[in-house]
């Protein structure tokens, strides 16, 4: 193989490394700008819903004469439904001791037959 051949290949090797290792950074940027445009939009999403939050639990306090207190103390009972005062509510499947079907473990009480769940028996 002649010496100008054997340069062309080794030429053309390189400049296909090239377009490969460009082709990889144009998708890490694209990659890169979904989950800075994912990261905007769930910001947003907590500040409305942030929002709401707040509007609603002083129409409840206005309006049934709430206290801070009674939400501070009902959100802690929530805290617990899952068996970890983490300020958290993770959700898992919970068979119902008296009817034996599954209910969510955000709920205080089976949604089939009614009865009221009590922390030990989360996690
Ligand atoms: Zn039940």
């Amino acid at each position: 193989m002649s010496i100008f051949l054997t340069s062309l290949i080794s030429g053309a090797e390189v400049a296909a490394q090239a377009a490969r290792q460009a082709q990889q950074t144009s998708q890490v940027t694209q990659t890169t700008n979904l989950i800075q445009t994912d990261v905007a939009y769930l910001r947003e999403e907590v500040e409305r819903l942030s929002l709401l939050n707040q509007a609603l639990w002083e129409l409840l306090r206005e309006r049934l004469k709430l206290t801070d207190a009674d939400l501070e103390q009902r959100a802690q009972e929530v805290d617990l439904r899952d068996g970890i005062p983490d300020g958290k509510m993770r959700k898992h499947p919970l068979r119902c001791p008296k009817c034996g079907r599954v209910s969510n473990s955000r709920h205080r009480r089976c949604l089939y037959c009614g009865l009221e769940f009590q922390g030990d028996i989360f996690g």
